[in-house]
């Protein structure tokens, strides 16, 4: 069998993590499987579905890396990819179901179905259809749209249950006494997801339906209408949902949850993606960093759990500062270059002329990222002395090391633009001879001298990484505190 999966967001917004999630679980297991990937735009819900979100779902697939073999971005073989230009194939195929008997036009009146759906709610019974027009025959109601009515499709629940296949959650054995006749086509002509989802997935040749299982309810009725239209059934994989730490199902309130947020977050789209994966996925050797690639050839539907997966900001904070860690030089500048815009100093030009110290700056505080937005904090000490004082930096200058340590650094800091690292050393070594200060007094007193602070980047960064003019410059203002 060729392996065929597809992602079918509705454009009604920007990529939420749990549907980014669904994306990988299908891209992943296609790409285990040399198999292809369809990226379907689910847009039949013509009130809430814009072009924009259309845009916008492009857009944040393109940032995490997820690309697809079809799309609605290029001609394929099962084109078109959006449901929206897919209008007449519905029509078509809801024209058989009514020609088989599979489906009927119903004529019942929104007022008619609600006080049906009411009385069955007082009841305590599930809001079935009443069957009213379950036998008007196709003739007689052909007339009647003749004369003007205009019904709904519904489909017919042609047997008393039905089994689905499932992946995670093995077979499912449904009544369909639990739903009923159901409407496929609205009395406007448009087609209802639970249809046009079936005419997609067998036109398209997809062979596995891995999405959210809050769709788990909706199965059977798909699978009865792949049965009817003589269609193959894919194989169905529900992954859990993804909560909050309140088990809640994972909305705005618990954070942070769609991508363009993370991505303005400061967020790798790795690290992202690799802390998706963990969700209800795992490697049967509990490595938890890995690169796409790395997920692509270990990945397997079969270890995805039941249950609901818990969204662990914390975690992901920590795999964010993972993947950071990997970043090589140019990456990171990359990365970095639209925060490090918004430190005053660095204006393009700056950035232009700087651009080895800049990237030697992003090194020497790499290991200290959470996201990439904090490189804006951290290597703002390279440029701009900080106004206050620490109250630890304090502590230092109050030493009595202190200010004969300073006044020795500026004096043998001598003129040239930069302190090579060996230079730094030496002056280090020449102040412990001389005065007699070793151990922290002295790299301490040095490091509030250039930072008011005590802690920062390496001081072998600090001390080489600015001018030596600018370090003297520093040195001075904090002696001046000092007295
Ligand atoms: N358009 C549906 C959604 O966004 C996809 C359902 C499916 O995968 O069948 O939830």
């Amino acid at each position: 069998m060729s392996i065929r999966v597809r992602f079918a967001p509705s454009p009604t917004g920007h990529i939420h993590v749990g549907n980014l999630r669904t994306a990988l679980f299908n891209y992943l297991f296609a790409k285990n499987q040399n198999g292809q990937t369809i990226l379907r735009i689910e847009d039949t819900d013509t009130v809430r579905s814009t072009l924009e979100s259309e845009e916008l779902i492009y857009k944040d697939l393109d940032w995490v890396g997820l690309e697809f073999d079809e799309s609605p971005l290029f001609e394929g073989d099962y084109s078109p990819y959006r449901q929206s230009d897919r209008l007449d194939i519905y029509k078509k195929y809801a024209d058989k179901l009514l020609e088989d008997g599979f489906a009927y036009y119903c004529f019942c009146s929104k007022e008619e179905l609600d006080a049906e759906r009411e009385k069955a709610a007082k009841e305590s019974r599930p809001p079935l259809y009443n069957l009213k027009c379950a036998n008007t025959s196709l003739d007689e109601a052909k007339k009647r749209i003749a004369n003007g009515e205009k019904p709904a499709i519904r489909f017919r629940a042609f047997k008393e249950n039905i089994i689905v296949k499932d992946i995670i959650h093995g077979d499912i054995d449904f009544p369909t006494n639990s739903f009923g006749d159901f409407i496929i086509v609205r009395p406007d002509d448009m087609p209802i997801y639970n249809y046009v989802v079936v005419v997609d997935d067998a036109l398209m040749k997809i062979s596995h339906v891995i999405r959210g299982d809050d769709h788990l309810s909706n199965t059977p009725k798909q699978a009865l209408i792949f049965e009817a239209l003589g269609f193959e059934t894919p194989i169905f994989a529900h992954i859990p949902m993804i909560v909050g730490d309140d088990h809640a199902k994972l909305s705005k309130r618990h954070g942070t949850t769609s991508v363009e947020q993370f991505r303005d977050n400061g967020y790798l789209p790795e690290a992202l993606i690799n802390y998706l994966a963990l969700l209800s996925w795992s490697s049967d050797d509990g490595k938890e960093v890995f690169s796409i690639d790395e997920l692509i050839e270990r990945f397997s539907i079969k270890r995805v759990s039941k249950s609901a997966a818990v969204f662990d900001f914390d975690k992901l904070n920590w795999m964010n500062g993972q993947h950071i860690r990997l970043l090589d030089s140019d990456r990171l500048f990359k990365e970095c270059l639209p925060y490090m815009k918004s430190i005053e100093l660095l204006t393009d030009e700056f950035i232009e002329q700087n651009i080895y110290r800049l990237k030697e700056c992003l090194l020497s505080v790499k290991d200290s990222l959470v996201t990439i937005k904090d490189v804006t904090q951290n290597i703002s000490v390279y440029f701009k002395q900080p106004d206050d004082i620490t109250s630890a930096a304090k502590e230092i200058l109050e030493l009595e090391s202190t200010k004969p340590v300073l006044e020795n650094f500026i004096q043998l800091i001598g003129d040239d633009e930069y302190l090579t690292i060996d230079r730094y050393k030496s002056i280090m070594k020449e102040i412990q001879t001389t005065i007699g200060v070793k151990g922290k007094p002295l790299y301490m007193a040095v490091r509030v001298g250039i930072s008011k602070s005590t802690e920062g980047p390496e001081l072998d960064s600090l001390t080489t990484l600015i001018p030596v003019k600018c370090i003297k410059k520093r040195i001075e203002k904090v002696l001046l505190i000092k007295k």
